[in-house]
């Protein structure tokens, strides 16, 4: 038994056997070979070998000559450990003695060097691993014949084991099938987390080394309470979690008695608490669990969970679908937030050193005129359908919002030329999640009709926190009191302007955090589908001035810890579990 600590991401606990997936999708099994073919397996090693050699020698070439002999070094070193015969003795003692096929004997050797490599203290020695990596990739490429398992293909329970899955391969996992994943790296606030939230899979991220230690089929739990990945658990242990996982089915079976209640304090304030998703297909439950609208449609998922571009036709039908199912409750679409780790084809910008601070989101749609007029003559189209707002993400300065609402009245106009009905009251928003909006909240009140804000980019863009790296997770804290200033700020302006305002990020969706956000004054959440009734019931068990107590207490405190702790104790006594 291994067990690994990483962090929770997704909530509840999976329990099957694992896929292990590298970086380029591979997928490679502990496969046996007959022994009468071990020659012919040697054979196909060997010529893997030898192309992957011309590769590296090609590579070399070419460096050199652009950037000079000493850069072209680098690939020699790759030469070098590809033709060390220690290297080839082991890969031959694996088919030739062990049986075993050279895919997993590639995987199984290099992995082991890399982690010996990785484990050396010298920091120019620990970086010969990603070579060895490299050198991974490439072998496997040519033995493979370049074919990827796709993440979509399967047919059986299985938990997905991977270095780190693109937010657009996790929205290709097939649900039925997929009862949960962890990855090597990645953090609490990227959107592969939550995307895992979204699709309601149990979900650990930045386990650190895991893959070289797992074959497929073992058994594996995936922890998503405590942030634990066990791999070939012993039977002490994999009883202790069925029981939890027994009792965790009992405990959403009994908050389904909130489904048809209203987010209603015990002192009468209603709370509009709707729903966030990514997918179409997930309105439906939204609708069983009572949500009071859609709060927030990332609808960039449109683009990762599909080869080719969505056309305008594309985007219609997924907002057409969304819309009807909500009958007259709000659809709150949001225009494309791509860039930084979402990344798409068409969009994507090579060497961009600081993505999460480069051409994402309204900064790339202002960019990318077609994509944005495709999107927003979509949602006025579907407009006429039912009750849909239109919401900018990321926006920073005044101009970007100006230049927003102009392209969207722009594409109104287009329309009107053409006789296409829309919706001429168009609510228009904008997410708070950059600093500087926060700090300018008045002015950017006067121009909209609602505001959301996402804590998610406002946490790391005020504590200068990749909200998606694994080496920084503990200081992404959304108790900072920092951070807690500018919500409460913006909070404040918001009301004194008459503005609706909803808080969308993830810290609506924690019960803590919701207690103080109600003491804040918030009366509008959203949050993604697994905790609609977790928050209702919270809603249900205070009342506003309890809340305001608890926050006022809060805001006086210096750190984030300190808060976090004192909020939980104060949730204990008033919400019962
Ligand atoms: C946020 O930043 O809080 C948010 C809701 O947007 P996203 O997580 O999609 O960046
Ligand atoms: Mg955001």
């Amino acid at each position: 038994m291994q067990e690994l600590k990483g962090i929770a991401v997704s909530p509840g606990i999976a329990i099957g056997e694992a896929l292990v997936i590298d970086n380029g999708g591979f997928v490679i099994s502990r496969r046996a070979i007959e022994r009468g073919r071990a020659d012919e397996e040697l054979a196909r090693l060997d010529r893997a070998i030898a192309v992957v050699s011309g590769d590296i020698e090609r590579d070399r070439e070419a460096v050199s000559e652009r950037l000079g002999p000493q850069y072209g070094a680098i690939f020699s070193a790759h030469s070098q450990m590809l033709q060390d015969p220690r290297l080839h003795a082991e890969l031959e003692q694996l088919v030739r003695d062990s049986l075993l096929s050279p895919e997993w004997a590639v995987r199984k050797t290099l992995r082991r060097y890399a982690q010996m490599f990785q484990e050396m203290t010298l920091s120019h020695l620990a970086d010969r691993a990603h070579d060895l990596y490299d050198l991974e990739a490439r072998l496997l490429e040519q033995l493979l014949d370049r074919r990827r398992e796709a993440l979509a293909d399967l047919n059986a329970p299985t938990i997905v084991l991977a270095h780190d899955l693109t937010p657009s391969q996790t929205a290709r996992l097939n649900r039925q099938w997929v009862r949960g994943f962890a990855t090597e790296s990645g953090g609490e606030g990227g959107h592969t987390a939550i995307l895992a939230k979204g699709l309601e899979i149990p979900a650990v991220v930045g386990s650190g080394p895991l893959l070289s230690d797992v074959t497929c089929g073992e058994l594996v739990i995936v922890d998503g309470d405590r942030g634990l990945v066990i791999v070939q658990p012993d039977q002490l242990v994999l009883d202790r979690y069925r029981g939890e996982a027994e009792q965790q089915r009992c405990h959403i079976a009994a908050l389904a008695g909130f489904r048809s209640l209203p987010a209603q304090t015990t002192d009468g304030a209603r709370i509009q608490l709707m729903a966030n998703i990514e997918f179409p297909d997930e309105v439906a439950a939204c609708r069983d669990r009572g949500a009071d609208g859609i709060g927030l449609y990332r609808t960039e998922f449109l683009y990762l969970g599909s080869d080719s571009e969505p056309t305008e036709e594309d985007h219609y039908q997924a907002y057409r679908q969304v819309v009807l199912a909500m009958g007259d409750q709000p659809v709150v679409i949001r225009t494309l937030d791509l860039g930084a780790d979402k990344v798409v084809h068409a969009t994507r910008i090579e060497d961009e050193h600081n993505p999460f601070l480069g051409l994402r989101s309204i900064r790339l749609s202002l960019r990318n005129v077609d994509l944005f007029r495709t999107q927003l003559r979509a949602i006025l189209r579907a407009s006429v359908l039912g009750h849909i707002e239109l919401l900018f993400p990321l926006v920073t300065t005044l101009k970007e919002l100006r230049q927003a609402k102009l392209f969207l009245r722009d594409t109104m106009e287009d329309l009107d030329e053409a006789g296409i009905a829309f919706d001429r009251r168009l609510r228009v928003g904008m997410m708070v999640e950059v600093p500087a909006a926060a700090m300018m909240i008045d002015h950017f009140l006067e121009e909209v009709d609602f505001i959301s804000i996402g804590t998610n980019d406002l946490i790391q863009y005020t504590l200068a926190v990749d909200r998606s790296n694994k080496e920084v997770a503990h200081l992404y804290q959304a108790c900072n009191p920092a951070v807690l200033r500018l919500i409460d700020a913006t909070l404040k302006a918001a009301r004194a302007a008459g503005v609706p305002a909803t808080v969308c990020g993830q810290m609506s969706a924690i019960p803590h955090q919701a207690l103080l956000l109600l003491g804040l004054g918030l009366t509008g959440f959203s949050v993604p589908l697994n905790a609609i009734l977790e928050i209702k019931k919270v809603c249900r068990s205070v009342a506003v001035d309890q809340c305001q107590a608890i926050a006022a207490m809060a805001m006086q405190m210096q750190s984030s810890q300190e808060i976090d702790v004192y909020l939980k104790e104060e949730l204990k006594k008033l919400v019962p579990r």
